[in-house]
C-alpha cells in the first residue's frame, strides 16, 4: 500500500462526515466548515494553504489526511466550446466528463460509474460493461477540476459551473450513497452552493432507488424513457423488464409529490431512426406523458462505431416534435454539442482497465500517457 492510500481523503466528504472526521482526531467540528471552504471554494491543493488554521493543526492534517482528486489524462475543447476531460480514477480506469457552455450557462455533465451495468442498447458506455462505482471524491472532483480549469477559483463565489447534470457515464442510482454525498456538496453553501434546481440526476429508472432518493434529496429529476411501450422499452432499456413504464411513471410522480415546489420531470427520449421515431410512437408517448408533469427533451441518436443504429432525418425529428407540441407537451430537441471531440450524449466511453477490449481510443490514451508533454491543451 502506498502512503497516500492510508491517509483519509477529505475531498468527497459531506459536511457531516467531515465534522465526524475532525471529531475523530480530537478537533472541533467547526473546522469542517473552514476546510470545506478551502477545498471547494478556493480550490486548495494542500493544508499548508489554509492560513486561518493553526500551523499545528495543518501539520496534523498533513500527517493523517489529504486532498486527492482524480488525475486529468486528457482535455479537449470542441469547436463549439464544449470541453471534454478524461480523468483517471483509482485503479487506473478512466471516465469522461463534459462542460457545455451555452449563453450564461455552463453545464457540467458528470460521470458516476466506470462503465455501466444497465446495457441500454444504444449507449456506448453500456457496451463496455461495468467496472466499478466512482467514489464521492471522484464525482465531486469532476466539478472541482472543471471550475479550476478557468484559472484560480474565485473566493467571491462567482460560479464557473452553473449547472450539474448527472448524465455522464454510469447509472447514478446504482451508485446511490456516493452520488448523494457528492450532490450534497454541489448544493452546500460552504462548497459549490448550487440550487436544487441546477443539480439534476438522470436515471434509466431504478424504481426502488428513486423512492430512496426522494427520502434524502430534492435535486431535479430526469428520466431516460426512450420508448412509449414496454415491448419496445424492454429492448432499448433492459431495466424496463424489472421496472416497467407504469411503475416508473408512478415513482416519478411520488418523487414530484415530495418536492414542495412546482418542478417537473425532464423526460429524455433518444430518437433512433426506424426504431422509436415514428408518428405512432409520438402519439403513444403523448398518452404516457399525460400521466406525468413533465417536459420532453428529444435527443437525436449520436452514432458511435458498430452501434447498429442511425440518427433520424431532420424531417423525422421535426415531425415527432410537432406531434408532441400539438398535444401541448413542452418539447425541446437537444442540440448536439462537442461532436468533434466525441463529447455528445452517449459517446462517452472512458476506458475500463481490466477488460480485454482495447479500442483505438485506448491505444491513443496509452500513447499520450507515455508522452506526457503532449497531454495538455488539445
Ligand atoms: N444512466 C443514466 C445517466 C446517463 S444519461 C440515464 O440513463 O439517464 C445519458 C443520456 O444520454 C441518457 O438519456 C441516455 O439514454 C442518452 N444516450 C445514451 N446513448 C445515447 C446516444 N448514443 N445518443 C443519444 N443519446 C444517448
Amino acid at each position: 500500500m502506498t502512503e497516500s492510500t492510508q491517509k483519509t481523503n477529505l475531498l468527497g466528504m459531506s459536511p457531516e462526515k467531515l465534522a465526524e472526521f475532525f471529531d475523530s482526531i480530537g478537533e472541533k467540528r467547526f473546522r469542517a466548515t473552514q476546510v470545506m471552504k478551502w477545498i471547494h471554494q478556493f480550490g486548495a491543493e494542500s493544508f499548508d494553504e489554509m492560513t486561518n488554521i493553526s500551523k499545528v493543526l495543518r501539520q496534523k492534517l498533513n500527517e493523517v489526511a489529504e486532498i486527492r482528486e482524480p488525475e486529468v489524462v486528457m482535455q479537449k475543447t470542441s469547436k463549439d466550446g464544449t470541453r471534454k476531460w478524461v480523468i483517471k480514477t483509482e485503479g487506473g480506469s478512466s471516465v469522461e466528463m463534459v462542460l457545455i457552455p451555452d449563453g450564461d450557462r455552463r453545464t457540467l455533465c458528470v460521470s458516476s460509474q466506470v462503465g455501466c451495468s444497465l446495457d441500454c442498447s444504444f449507449c456506448s458506455t453500456g457496451k463496455q460493461g461495468f467496472n466499478r462505482n466512482l467514489t464521492a471524491a471522484e464525482i465531486i472532483g469532476q466539478v472541482r477540476i472543471a471550475i479550476k480549469s478557468y484559472g484560480a477559483m474565485d473566493p467571491s463565489g462567482e460560479r464557473r459551473v452553473t449547472n450539474v447534470v448527472m448524465m455522464g457515464m454510469g447509472e447514478p442510482l446504482m451508485n446511490f450513497d456516493n452520488v448523494v454525498e457528492a450532490m450534497q456538496l454541489m448544493m452546500d453553501d460552504n462548497a459549490y452552493g448550487l440550487s436544487k434546481r441546477r443539480v439534476t440526476l438522470s436515471t434509466a429508472g431504478v424504481v426502488p432507488a428513486l423512492d430512496k432518493l426522494g427520502a434524502v434529496s430534492d435535486v431535479s429529476l430526469a428520466v431516460s424513457l426512450h420508448a412509449p411501450t414496454d415491448e419496445l422499452r424492454d429492448q432499448l432499456v433492459p431495466i424496463n423488464r424489472r421496472y416497467p413504464i407504469k411503475e416508473l411513471i408512478a415513482a416519478c410522480n411520488r418523487y414530484l409529490d415530495h418536492l414542495n415546489d412546482k418542478r417537473v420531470v425532464t423526460v429524455e427520449y433518444t430518437l433512433i431512426a426506424g426504431v422509436n421515431d415514428q408518428p405512432e410512437h409520438a402519439r403513444q408517448l403523448v398518452k404516457v406523458l399525460r400521466k406525468l408533469p413533465s417536459k420532453l427533451n428529444l435527443i437525436p441518436f449520436n452514432p458511435f462505431p458498430n452501434s447498429g443504429y442511425e440518427r433520424p432525418s431532420d424531417q423525422a425529428i421535426d415531425a415527432f416534435k410537432q406531434v408532441m407540441l400539438n398535444a401541448g407537451i413542452l418539447t425541446t430537441v437537444r442540440r448536439t454539442r462537442g461532436d468533434d471531440v466525441d463529447a455528445a450524449c452517449g459517446q462517452l466511453v472512458g476506458q475500463v482497465q481490466d477488460r480485454t477490449r482495447r479500442s483505438e481510443k485506448y491505444i491513443q490514451l496509452v500513447q499520450q500517457e507515455a508522452a506526457p508533454g503532449q497531454r495538455a491543451g488539445h
